[in-house]
Parts: C-alpha cells; sequence; structure tokens
C-alpha cells in the first residue's frame, strides 16, 4: 500500500501517517518524489482497510499494490531504473555486453581474458572467486586472491568487474575491489545474504534460483532494496525443468513479464542456461529480441583447460563474434551498445 501525500503537506502530517502505520504493527517507508511524497506500508500479510488512514490531514490517495514487492515494482516507478557504475550504464536504452570465465584461475588467465574481453567490445568483466559447486572435490575458487587478481585486470584494462559474493566474509573481501557484487542463484533466497548486500553501496547483480517463480525472484530483489540497496540488476539464467538435453531451460517469457512488473533492468545469462557452447548464441538472440538489457556470458581463452564450465564458455574468437551480433541486433530493440 501507498499513501500518497498531497503536495503541501507538511512533516507534522507524514509524521502522523507513519505512527499510524507503526500502532498498526507495519513499518512505513518514505519515498520522496519531486513534486509530492508517498509513504509505503511494508509488513501487512492481508490488505490494510483504508478507513485505518480515516481523518489523517493532508492524504491524497491511497493506493493498495497487490504485489507484494512494493519497491521493485513498476507500480511504486514507472521509469526503467538505469544502474551506473563507473560511467558505464545497466538498463534504459542500453543494452550491456559482459564477458569472463565462470573462474578466476591465475593472473596470466584472467589477464589475457580481461584482453580478450576488451578486444570483444565488452565494458564488463566477470570471473568468480568463491565458486558454490555441486561437488566438494571441484574447484572452489580462489577465494580474496581471486578478488584481486580480477580487480586488477578490470583496472589495467579500464573494465567493470562483476563478481560473486556468499556471505559476510566474502562481501568484506570484495568490496574494496568489486563494482557489481553477484548473488548467484544458489543463493537467491539466502535471505541474511541478500541484507548484507541490501546495506552495500554498489550494485547487485541478483541471478535468479534454477526453481525459483517470478514473484520469489523479485521478492527476493525487495529484500535487497528493504535493506536500503536499490541499485539491482536481475538475471535470468535458467530454471530446471524435465529438459533432458540442456543444464537447464532458459526461461525466456520471464524477461517481457518482468519488465512489466519491475523497472529493475534484467540481463540473461545463457552459458548457465544452456550449459552448452553451441546454444549461448541462439539463447542470447532470443533474450535481445524478448528485451533483455544485456547479457552475461562465460568465456575462457583455453576452455578444454578451464577449471570450471569449460564446455560452456565461448572461444575468444566466438565472444568478438556474439558481441559484434549483438550490436548490430540492439537497435531493432531500441537499444544501444555503448562502447568504449
Ligand atoms: C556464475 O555466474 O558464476 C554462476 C555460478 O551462476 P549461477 O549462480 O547462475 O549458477
Ligand atoms: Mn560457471
Amino acid at each position: 500500500m501507498f499513501i500518497v501525500m498531497e503536495p503541501n503537506a507538511e512533516e507534522g502530517d507524514l509524521a502522523r501517517v507513519e505512527e499510524r502505520i507503526r500502532s498498526l504493527g507495519l513499518t512505513p517507508h518514505r519515498i520522496p518524489g519531486g513534486y509530492r511524497t508517498a509513504i509505503a506500508v511494508t509488513g501487512n500479510v492481508d490488505p490494510v482497510p483504508k478507513e485505518r488512514f480515516d481523518g489523517l490531514a493532508n492524504v491524497s490517495e491511497i493506493i493498495s499494490v497487490t504485489r507484494p514487492y512494493k519497491r521493485a515494482s513498476r507500480e511504486s516507478r514507472a521509469k526503467d531504473t538505469t544502474i551506473e557504475v563507473k560511467g558505464r550504464k545497466i538498463g534504459g536504452s542500453r543494452f550491456c555486453l559482459i564477458g569472463g570465465p565462470c573462474a578466476v584461475e591465475d593472473a596470466d588467465q584472467i589477464r589475457k581474458t580481461a584482453e580478450a574481453v576488451k578486444a570483444a567490445g565488452g565494458l564488463f568483466l566477470r570471473g568468480g572467486a568463491v565458486k558454490p559447486r555441486s561437488s566438494p572435490y571441484t574447484f572452489q575458487g580462489l577465494g580474496e586472491e581471486g578478488y584481486r587478481l580480477l580487480h586488477e585486470a578490470g583496472r589495467d584494462l579500464g573494465l567493470v568487474t562483476v563478481s560473486e559474493v556468499v556471505d559476510a566474509e566474502t562481501v568484506d573481501q570484495a568490496r574494496d575491489y568489486i563494482d557489481i557484487l553477484q548473488v548467484g542463484s544458489r543463493n537467491m533466497q539466502n535471505y541474511s545474504l541478500l541484507k548484507i548486500v541490501g546495506s552495500q553501496n554498489k550494485p547487485i547483480l541478483l541471478k535468479r534460483g534454477a526453481s525459483a517463480t517470478l514473484e520469489e525472484f523479485l521478492l527476493s530483489a525487495e529484500h535487497i532494496m528493504a535493506a536500503g540497496n536499490g541499485q539491482i540488476v536481475l538475471c535470468e539464467r535458467g530454471i530446471r525443468t524435465f529438459s533432458d538435453f540442456q543444464r537447464c531451460t532458459f526461461d525466456v517469457s520471464v524477461i517481457p513479464e518482468i519488465k512489466s512488473r519491475s523497472h529493475l533492468p534484467i540481463i540473461a545469462d545463457p552459458s548457465h542456461a544452456a550449459g552448452k557452447r553451441s546454444m549461448i548464441r541462439p539463447l542470447a538472440r532470443a533474450a535481445i529480441s524478448a528485451g533483455a538489457d544485456g547479457i552475461m556470458v562465460e568465456m575462457h581463452v583455453r576452455p578444454q583447460e578451464a577449471l570450471s564450465d569449460g564446455c560452456q564458455s565461448l572461444h575468444p574468437e566466438e565472444l568478438t563474434d556474439l558481441f559484434e551480433e549483438m550490436g548490430r541486433l540492439a537497435p531493432f530493440f531500441h537499444k544501444k551498445v555503448e562502447r568504449e
């Protein structure tokens, strides 16, 4: 629910509305606008009767929001949100290209990969330093050293860095090194992690859980926003289905649906959806035509030697071709790929 105040509402009017909200056991959140202030109400399971706010001065309108994710919802903000980091934009009219290895493996690998991403026209470099893997016996990532190596490669080549965090400790380690913190699909419903990244002053790339509904996905974004961080980029990375020929099923339909329900940018990760190199390009085409704000793809200088996800990692020249094609397609979908 939103309580929209009259333009001439004074501090005392706002405070009285907030007091009434608290007296109902609910939480008020002020949303100052250019013209007037709205107060969002959270904490209610059932709709709050509008009569509860009778008699309060300078209340213009009471809008019931049916969606449980208020801040992430289009109803709270009609305009697309654009995330800006180091002068680079994600969302709005931009189509962003993020490339890099599944995992940072060593200084030479990440440096060469960064050079290839830059040569392909990408402005964002990804690379995992902590890898939540299904098996404890596979490569788990370099940890803090991985963040540092990614940072150095990004800094030297002028690329914005993206890397996953999994807990308070890794958020602390990544804070000084990484530009965009990724919450992976396995942690989409790790609410204590969502709260931690919600307290950071950095953009968050939130990946959809492999079995998460759209509502759960947006509610996870809501957790981050409710904790104070509105800089969120959503990422569709495939969901579990009965399909037996690919790692996950790329849910292309979620992109237009999220666009209509939320103002947050949404990008696609065809690499983890497909799990195989040959499907990355067709799925990237599907994503851009469905209205995605960008793609994030895995690439390795020597995929056959990759310590994780080699079979879904593009070769550098394939990344160049893909990024070049995205640049050509973007204007058909009212987007533009930003170049150096
Ligand atoms: C990743 O992007 O490195 C990753 C592990 O992806 P996901 O969380 O989508 O599986
Ligand atoms: Mn991977």
